[in-house]
């Protein structure tokens, strides 16, 4: 408690609240902090909870550098606050003492909706829509809920215990479970639209984009999404193992193989450390776990006789071009190399499960992602969605924001 007190008597409690803003659910901080310091830990749960229904789960595994502590005044000359540390413990004070959230106003009562997917958009929709009076049922593939939480981002980052505290604190709002089904194979939209008045879709975007080089198909090459889901690695004993990739993914990936015993982990990325979209922190994580990186390199050929045995790679450098606001790799001629490696783990981003979306009916974009109005609702009349599947920016908070604006926007339409 008191290194909590002395993080929250750090914040300044600054008027213009430019944490606030940085943080892509608007979490009242200053204010949840301010009741910290003074000992009001039940209203520091209601501040944030009018917001949030992660507190556990963002307060440790947001890109906090990149979000809210990224804009702390207190950073400017010094450390900035230690937001994330403060919001988990509010969160899991709540949940060890069966704080209740504050009901909302009840414009959705005994309104019948489906919430298909149950990761951080999916949840956060389903606590936001209970909490307005709604009868709500989740549906979810697997047999347990949190979607990327629970099958996404390995244990070492997100201890499952705190992810199920938050889980069942939601749960006890009322909402019922379906758990073990999946969309679009064992039952259709249509049957959810016979049965409720509205429906959230929040299935995410977990198929990994393919690398389109030769020897992709070997065996041996996997994507690094549905490894961290189905958990069905390989035996990694004495193996080397390249990553390609550089955002947060190929981190929980690289660092997860090395756990798993692989002898060697390589990180290859085709630009530098500064343009690495994965969290500083979990750079530094990797690097302290021993995961080499290969920056500005990138794979251009797998080789192998049915089965990975090597990469070709190429040495990039980072040029200036008109129209771009960032520096482009491009590969410097005649630096190809071979690098001699076992299995071969794509981590270099993820789409919709075309197949399942196919089916849904529902417009989609250029891009294969869920088309949806400015409030969240698709083409198809009261079905809303969210997160991965709307193409939403990659962070759990996010994906929580568009669950939150998606269930505002189905409780304006239950008060029509
Ligand atoms: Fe506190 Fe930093 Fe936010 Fe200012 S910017 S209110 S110091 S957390």
């Amino acid at each position: 408690m008191n290194d909590i007190n002395e993080k929250a008597k750090y914040c300044l409690n600054c008027i213009a609240k430019p944490c606030k803003s940085a943080c892509p659910l608007g979490n009242n901080i200053p204010d949840f902090i301010k009741c910290i310091k003074e000992g009001n830990l039940r209203e520091a749960y209601k501040i944030s909870s009018k917001t949030t229904v992660l507190q556990s789960i963002c307060g440790r595994i947001c890109p906090h550098m990149q979000q809210c502590m990224g804009a702390c005044v207190r950073g400017k000359i010094d450390m900035p606050v230690s937001i994330g540390d403060l919001e988990a413990y509010i969160g899991d004070i709540a949940h060890k003492n069966n704080y209740l959230m504050e009901d909302l106003e009840k414009n959705c009562k005994n309104k019948k909706v489906a919430i298909v997917g149950s990761g951080p958009a999916g949840l956060t929709c389903a606590a936001f829509l209970a909490r307005r009076g709604a009868i709500v049922t989740i549906y979810e593939k697997n047999e347990k809920l949190g979607g990327i939480l629970q099958y996404g981002i390995p244990e070492f980052r997100l201890d499952k215990k705190i992810l199920n505290e938050t889980i069942d604190n939601i749960i006890s709002l009322g909402i019922k479970v379906n758990v073990g089904k999946e969309i679009g194979i064992d039952y259709s939209l249509n049957d959810l639209k016979k049965e409720y008045e509205f429906i959230f879709l929040g299935i995410g975007a977990n198929i990994p984009w393919k690398m389109e080089i030769e020897g992709e198909n070997l065996e041996g090459v996997f994507g690094a999404n549905s490894l961290l889901e189905k958990q069905n690695h390989p035996n990694y004993k004495e193996k080397t193992v390249a990553v390609i990739g550089g955002g947060n993914v190929a981190m929980d990936a690289a660092r997860t193989i090395k756990r798993l015993g692989a002898k060697k982990v390589i990180i290859i990325y085709r630009r530098n450390e500064k343009q690495m979209p994965a969290d500083k922190k979990e750079i530094e994580g990797a690097k302290k776990d021993g995961i080499e990186f290969l920056f500005q390199n990138n794979i251009t050929k797998i080789i192998g006789d049915k089965k990975v045995q090597k990469i070709e790679c190429i040495k990039t450098k980072l040029i200036k071009k008109e129209g771009e606001t960032r520096e482009i790799p491009v590969d410097i001629e005649n630096s190809n190399y071979e690098l001699d490696v076992d299995y071969v783990i794509s981590a270099i981003g993820s789409t919709v499960q075309k197949e399942i979306v196919n089916k849904l009916g529902v417009k989609q974009n250029k891009n294969g992602y869920i088309e949806i109005s400015e409030n969240y609702e698709t083409s198809v009349e009261n079905v809303f969605a969210g997160g991965d599947l709307i193409g939403t920016k990659k962070t759990v908070a996010w994906a929580a924001y568009s669950g939150r604006m998606a269930a505002e926007a189905i409780a304006k339409k239950c008060n029509n």
